[in-house]
Formats: structure tokens, C-alpha cells, sequence
């Protein structure tokens, strides 16, 4: 299993952004962005971004240059190269075929039906109803994998949200690891990658905040330390939904970047500036000492309760 090397020569603080290549930029990641850069900034830290593409089939040719493209017109800066998620696969299956044969997680060839009908109904979707945890499929090879999960709570404490605590096998179920297509999921790309990377902050969108526990559970079985979580407010449309590059949201143009970046930054009720700013540079000099993270709205006062497209 690959490991860090040397984790006590780390830097304090390494934050990252990591947009999903669905589709270009819209105000609702720039806004996750500017609170993630904004954060690494004020902290002295540095900053990577990881494209999120481990999921082939939703990604759109030509969007990962174009994100980063849209972010080098607003003035971020990044450390060393972006990581791409579709260059580690192979490690991602490798730490999956270590969990099955550790007996912490199993193959399940349940159709999403099967669950939806059998399971019961929990706060993120159906729980998985235990059927091939109790009795495994024979064909292995492009099955399901799903993670065992028991009834202890997780608890952490987000910088942002404050106490969370999620009893997994009751709030969650059994969670999917490798989909039916083969794919490494989301939960397990994030957690191997946030390792890979040495991320020590993970500031981003609170559609996330959920999906926190099961990585921190993947974290304690895998040995992996667990970076500092703050999950912050999300932008919704007209209709309460979670703006969505799939949905083909507005993208935010670089072309004029300064107002969006205003905009998003007082999105996140932080301090207006006391005289113009005029350029991207003017602006992060800016953000990087006046960034407050105890005036950040309630990130739960506009949490979707329904799954979110990482599910
Ligand atoms: N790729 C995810 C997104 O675009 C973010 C994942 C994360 O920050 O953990 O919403």
C-alpha cells in the first residue's frame, strides 16, 4: 500500500481544490475555491488542485484544461502540477483488493433497485439491506464493492459547522467503494488521494459535510491521519438545488474577474474592502490577511438533504 514518506518534515498547512472536469466553473465552485485559497493563504499554506476525474463516464473532454484555465484567470496559483485521479487507478484498485481480502469490505452484485426496494430509508438514501454482506456473489471480477460498516458513531469537529456525528451503519449502510462499472468511488478516491497528496486542510462545498464520516472511517482502517475538515456554505439556484456543472450552471468568466471574486467572497460574509481593488493580485493580497472564517454563514442553513452527485 503506498504510504508517506516522511510525515514529520510536512508542511503545516496543505490545502487543495479538487473540481470534478463535468463541465466548466460556475459561481457555486468558484465560491468553493476562493474559501479553500483564501484559507491556505491566510495560513500561510500551500495550495494544489486535483482533477476529479475518476468518474469516465461523467467527465467532458477538454473541461480539466479549461477549470484550469478559468482558475489562472482569477489570480489562483497552485503549487507543483495538478494530480489526476484517472493516473492512480491502479493504486485505487489495489486498496480496494486489500480491503476484500482484510474481510473489512465485500462484492455485491445488488442492482440499485434491489437496494431501493429492501433497504431501509436513511438520511442519504437507502441503506444497503446486508444482502451479500450476509451471502457473497461468486463473480467477482466487475462487481460492486461495498465497505462494512458497524454502529460506531463518528465524530469529528468541522472548523466551520462545529460537532458532526454520523453512526454509519445506521445513518449510511454499507457503502460502495468500486462501482458496478469498475470505477473506484468517489469516497475511496478522495480519501487515498487527500493521503497521496499530504493534504493536512480540506476546505470545500458543505454538500460534502455528509460524506465526511465515511471517509474518515476509510482513514482509520486504511492507517492514513485525518486532515482538518471545514465545510462551507453552498450556492443553491432558484429552486433550493445545489448548482451543478452537469446542469450547465452559468460558468463564471475570467474574463472580468475581479467582480466574481468580490462577489464570492462576499458570498461568504467576509469583510467588504475598504477602498477598490482592481486587479486579481489586489484582490488575494487582500483575501489572504482579511480572510475570517468566524464570519462565514451557517453552512447548514441551506444543506441539501438529499444525496449529492458523490454519492
Ligand atoms: N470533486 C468534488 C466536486 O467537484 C469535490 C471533492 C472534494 O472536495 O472532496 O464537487
Amino acid at each position: 500500500m503506498p504510504d508517506r514518506a516522511d510525515d514529520s518534515a510536512g508542511p503545516i498547512y496543505v490545502g487543495r481544490f479538487a473540481p470534478s472536469p463535468t463541465g466548466l466553473l460556475h459561481f457555486g465552485s468558484l465560491v468553493a475555491a476562493v474559501g479553500s485559497y483564501a484559507d491556505a493563504l491566510h495560513q500561510d499554506g500551500t495550495w494544489q488542485v486535483r482533477i476529479d476525474d475518476i468518474d469516465e463516464t461523467r467527465a467532458v473532454p477538454g473541461a480539466a484544461e479549461a477549470i484550469l484555465h478559468q482558475l489562472e484567470g482569477f489570480g489562483f496559483s497552485w503549487h507543483g502540477e495538478p494530480a489526476y485521479q484517472t493516473q492512480r487507478k491502479s493504486i485505487y484498485q489495489e486498496i480496494i483488493g486489500k480491503l476484500v481480502s482484510d474481510g473489512l469490505a465485500f462484492y455485491c452484485d445488488c442492482s440499485r433497485k434491489d437496494v431501493l426496494a429492501a433497504g431501509r430509508k436513511g438520511p442519504q438514501g437507502p441503506i444497503y439491506p446486508g444482502t451479500c454482506r450476509k451471502m457473497p456473489p461468486q463473480e467477482e471480477r466487475r462487481l460492486t464493492v461495498r465497505l462494512k460498516t458497524d454502529q460506531a458513531s463518528i465524530k469529528f469537529s468541522d472548523r466551520f459547522v462545529g460537532q458532526v456525528c454520523q453512526n454509519l451503519a445506521f445513518d449510511v449502510g454499507d457503502y460502495v467503494i468500486r462501482r458496478s462499472d469498475g470505477f473506484a468511488a468517489y469516497q475511496l478516491a478522495v480519501v487515498v488521494d487527500d493521503h497521496l497528496d499530504r493534504i493536512t486542510h480540506v476546505v470545500r462545498g458543505a454538500d460534502l459535510l455528509h460524506s465526511t464520516p465515511r471517509q474518515i472511517h476509510l482513514q482509520t482502517l486504511l492507517g492514513y491521519g485525518r486532515p482538518a475538515y471545514g465545510h462551507l456554505p453552498i450556492v443553491l439556484d432558484d429552486q433550493g438545488r445545489k448548482l451543478s456543472k452537469q446542469d450547465k450552471a452559468r460558468p463564471v468568466s475570467a474574463n472580468a474577474p475581479v467582480p466574481s471574486l468580490l462577489a464570492a467572497w462576499e458570498f461568504l460574509n467576509q469583510p467588504a474592502p475598504d477602498s477598490p481593488i482592481g486587479t486579481t493580485d489586489e484582490f488575494w493580497t487582500f483575501a489572504a490577511t482579511n480572510w475570517n472564517t468566524t464570519s462565514l454563514p451557517d453552512p447548514e442553513d441551506n444543506l441539501l438533504d438529499n444525496q449529492t452527485e458523490q454519492d
